[in-house]
């Protein structure tokens, strides 16, 4: 038999509902905010992201899923959604439209992972970008966003850790004290941190093999090394989130997965599963690299899937899947035919109607609307159509009720 390919899930009926459920509400907390939808293509050309996400990158170093295609062109499927958004802002000339903008998107995502728990290859995000503004103000919104999009997912121990990694002008003396403290113990550290030591060591302090974890632990922490502007800015951010009573926790460990980021970094971590559920920060310098004008911007990314497995272990009985509200059992083919014609009408009425599409005797059909579920049943064969009145059951109580074969009868009991 063909199987799934590793680090790939099937999303099946039976739970697809819960995921529905977290996307409508993440959806409307951030049209609340004013964020619009932006859908972007699947593949882009594999050098959006070793220019845009860094080529020294895990993502871009280890985990792209690249080919070249039929007309030999190196492609990529992207392994993040902030690229391909910034691509499309710049492709689209949106830098002329009122400023700043305001997007969301919900993906999936492919990176070549080291398949474990809470890590797929094919992975979902939901995820929102803010380009067009450099003030600590879009921070503060996107991180209170963010807070809110978790909060309401009634799911314990989550905490914010934020962190500024600067800009690339307090960075220079900050790469210099890295270097010089990573320098002395190089030769103990893995293969591919002996190779980023070069072109970008502040990528080591991301790395997650354990004897290179070890190692950093001493390492100089980029909040001693800010600029004035990033300092400002940071503890702008800081006061704010003060101000919302939003609790924060400062880790000048943060430096994340991507290279992109500038100054607020920020990640919600949950304690219980102890992974990153969502994760993000200013991008203020990828727009230019990627072609555009120089423009402040900053987003986040949260973990679909982890957010599902999470929430489904602490509110197993907090949401329900949809139900049929009724299903007509019929018995020849008049009443079948009665009972398609009646079920489209009440279903014009935003109600759940089933009825039997495999032709089965009444006996079995009211065993399978029980298994479904169904909080209604109605039989009908030729009596009942002829005397346009039928029998109407509460599954759950086993109450019967005799009803007219008309919409408004049957609705007002099972509506
Ligand atoms: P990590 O350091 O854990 O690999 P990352 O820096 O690669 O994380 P981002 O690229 O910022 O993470 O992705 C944002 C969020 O997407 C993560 O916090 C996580 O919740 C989720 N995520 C990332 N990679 C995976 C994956 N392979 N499977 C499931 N979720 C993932
Ligand atoms: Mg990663």
């Amino acid at each position: 038999m063909i199987q799934k390919q590793k680090g790939t899930r099937d999303i099946l009926p039976s739970d697809s509902y819960k995921w529905q459920y977290i996307e409508e509400k993440c959806k409307k907390t951030m049209q609340n905010y004013g964020y619009k939808e932006i859908r972007i293509p699947v593949f882009e050309s594999t050098e959006l992201f070793e220019r845009g996400v860094g080529d020294t990158t895990d993502v871009v170093q280890k985990e792209m899923y690249t080919f070249l295609d039929k007309g030999q062109r190196s492609i990529t499927l992207r392994p993040e959604g902030t690229a391909g958004v910034v691509r499309a802002y710049i492709e689209n000339g949106m830098a002329s439209l009122p400023s700043p903008i305001k997007m969301w998107y919900a993906m999936p995502m492919y990176r070549y992972e080291n398949v474990q728990k809470g890590r797929y290859r094919e992975l979902r995000q939901i995820g929102a970008e803010i380009i067009g503004t450099n003030s600590y103000l879009a921070d503060v919104e996107m991180i209170a966003m963010a807070n809110e999009l978790i909060k309401q997912f009634n799911i314990p121990e989550i905490v914010l850790n934020i962190n500024s990694i600067g800009c690339p002008k307090c960075r220079q003396e900050y790469q210099e004290a890295l270097k010089k403290f990573i320098g002395k113990n190089l030769e103990n550290y893995c293969s591919t941190c002996k190779e980023r030591f070069d072109k970008n060591p502040m990528r080591i302090l991301d790395c997650k093999e354990k004897r290179c974890k070890e190692l950093n632990k001493n390492a100089p922490v980029i909040l001693n090394y800010l600029c004035q502007e990033c300092k400002t800015h940071f503890e702008s951010v800081k006061n704010s989130l003060e101000q919302l009573n939003i609790e924060y926790v400062i880790d000048s460990n943060i430096v994340r997965g991507l290279d992109y980021y500038t100054k607020t970094v920020f990640e919600f971590v949950s304690k219980t599963e102890n992974y990153t559920v969502l994760g993000g920060g200013r991008y203020d310098g990828l727009v230019k690299e990627l072609g555009g004008q120089e423009t402040g911007a900053i987003g986040f990314a949260m973990g679909e899937d982890r957010l599902v497995d999470i929430f489904d272990k602490y509110n197993k009985e907090n949401i329900e899947d949809i139900r049929a509200d009724l299903y007509i059992a019929t018995m020849g083919e008049n009443a079948t035919n009665v009972a398609t014609i009646l079920a489209n009408k009440l279903r014009s009425y935003n109600i759940c109607v089933e009825t039997d599409l495999c032709q089965r005797s009444i006996k079995a059909s009211l065993k399978y609307a029980d298994k479904i579920n169904a909080r209604f049943s109605l039989v009908l064969g030729d009596e009942e159509v002829k005397n346009n009145v039928a029998n109407l059951k509460n599954m759950e109580t086993g109450e019967q009720i005799e009803v007219k074969l008309n919409t408004d009868d049957i609705l007002s009991i099972v509506k």
